[in-house]
């Protein structure tokens, strides 16, 4: 029973092989029109809404390999759901079979080896939760119902980037179900093109079951900064952000958000619906040696607000969480890594803010060096390191009306940043819906697309795990 991506054999004989394989599972077989199938094919960006042919929600590394036989078996294309996240929803398919990971959650933390072992479903909270028990933790990212798996596979930027590096750089190994069926283990000591692929080629090479993190010694308390100054103040903090970063970046992960007052007691309401930027910084190290250094950040004008202070590193993981909350909002970002900061940007970056059609859009500043940059270009597939910072914007909004309007505006302010990004490379876990294709891939990736399209041929010949930034393989 072959049959190309996409169509369907008749509904008897799929019926059949899917309930055969129902009954091989610990996990579960959805089919439209069984309980439950809409709501594993949910997704967090509200405007995703495909129909896969099968969505298998494992249980256990078994399942996945019963799924990805299953899969070759019938020639589908799979797409790989960890947290949900991913933004251009890559996690869901149309017609495919998906591989559904979010049963499978464990964490195991060894306080003494200082690691943790994390199945391919869990999440940031999940992670953090466990490894905060014994005051460690490894960089994450920002928000806690993020996967660990989509972030991580594509880089991982997080706000301990500044002295622990990106996820890749504390990922020790990864086990994974390869398009042959097979469970492979990836590290410095095994299969090293894979360990070396799997950071920074995201889902491209198979379905990660297991993560091996490095954990470091994190809080649990923290000093985190966090002022908002309204937009009505200019450039004059955030250059003072910029030019105070340059000798912190091995110690403060540090963004500037741009966005929206909301109607909440939290805020004075005489700025409720105005715009804003908040001056975010992690110090990633004693609290109140952090309090005293990011203490100038708080100091640059009259603030709408300050949430500053010292508080749990499991608080600052999940204090804008309810931001972005899960499937509610329609959502389009797209990012620059930026070759520097000139005030010419910056002003760019306060106007465009300015003029984001909906209230719930953020952009954002993001800082790299330190940790980040110390690694070498070749040791990971995401490349060279240099990029002094990022430029993300993040559309979110909540009508299907306004899908054009928020949209075009993005891609607007995305082409006309461009000329400011470092050689046209960007993150691919922002990336728009990546229709620009190959072409976005290759930008991104820049000199390491050729190794990893060769890798990609080697363990994933025909393009099995296609719902993603997509690598084809070598020829
Ligand atoms: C609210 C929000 C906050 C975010 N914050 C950050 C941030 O702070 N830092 C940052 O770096 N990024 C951030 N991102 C971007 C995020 O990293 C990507 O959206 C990422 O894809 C999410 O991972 P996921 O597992 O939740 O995604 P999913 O949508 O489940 O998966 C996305 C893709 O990842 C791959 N994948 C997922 N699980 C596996 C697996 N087990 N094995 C192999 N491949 C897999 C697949 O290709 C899949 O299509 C954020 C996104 C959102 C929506």
């Amino acid at each position: 029973m072959n049959f190309e991506p996409g169509t369907r054999p008749d509904a008897d004989t799929f019926a059949t092989a899917a309930e055969t394989l129902r009954g091989t599972l610990r996990g579960e077989a959805l089919r439209e029109g069984d309980d439950g199938y809409d709501a594993a094919r949910a997704v967090w960006n509200a405007m995703i809404d495909r129909r896969p042919a099968l969505i298998v929600r494992a249980r256990g590394v078994a399942d996945v390999i019963d799924a990805v036989n299953f899969a070759r078996a019938h020639a589908l294309p799979v797409s790989i759901r960890g947290g949900g996240h991913n933004v251009a929803g890559h996690a869901v398919c149309d017609g495919g079979l998906m591989i559904d990971l979010s049963l499978m959650r464990a964490v195991h933390v060894d306080p003494v080896a200082r690691r943790a072992r994390v199945e391919g479903g869990a999440t940031w909270g999940d992670l953090d939760r466990e490894s905060q028990v014994h005051g460690l933790a490894t960089p994450g990212g920002l928000i806690s119902d993020t996967g660990i798996a989509g972030l991580t596979l594509a880089g991982g930027i997080g706000w301990l980037r500044s002295r622990h590096g990106l996820c890749i750089d504390n990922l020790v190994s990864a086990d994974l179900v390869t398009a042959d069926g097979k469970l492979v283990s990836a590290s410095a000591g095994s299969n090293q093109d894979l360990y070396w692929a799997l950071r920074g080629g995201g889902g491209n090479f198979g379905v990660v079951v297991g993560f091996e993190f490095a954990l470091h010694a994190v809080g649990p308390t923290v000093m985190f900064a966090a002022p908002i100054y309204p937009l009505s103040a200019g450039p004059g903090p955030i250059r003072f952000w910029r030019d105070f970063l340059a000798d912190k970046n091995g110690d403060v992960g540090s963004l500037v958000e741009f966005s929206t007052i909301p109607e909440s007691e939290d805020f004075p309401e005489e700025y409720w619906g105005q715009r804003c930027y908040t001056i975010a910084a992690l110090y990633a190290g004693d609290a109140g040696e952090g309090e005293r250094l990011l203490q100038p950040l708080r100091d640059q004008g009259d603030l709408v607000t300050d949430f500053s202070g010292q508080m749990q590193y499991c608080e600052v993981q999940q204090m804008f969480d309810t931001m972005m909350p899960f499937g509610q909002y329609r959502c389009y970002w797209k990012s620059h890594y930026l070759a520097g900061l000139s005030d010419a940007l910056i002003d760019l970056c306060l106007a465009n803010a300015a003029e984001a059609p909906s209230d719930n859009t953020l952009s954002s500043l993001w800082n790299f060096g330190g940790a980040t940059a110390a690694v070498a270009a070749d040791a990971t597939a995401l490349g060279d390191r240099s990029m002094p910072w990022m430029y993300s914007i993040d559309s979110v909004w909540s009508e299907a009306a306004d899908d054009e309007a928020n949209i075009g505006w993005t891609r607007k302010v995305w082409e006309q940043t461009r000329q400011y990004s470092q050689e046209g490379r960007l993150y691919l876990n922002f990336a728009g819906f990546g229709e620009e294709g190959e072409a976005l891939v290759k930008d991104a990736y820049g000199k390491t697309y050729a190794r990893l399209a060769a890798i990609k041929a080697g363990y994933d010949p025909g393009n099995m795990f296609r719902f993603n930034q997509n690598i084809r393989p070598a020829a």
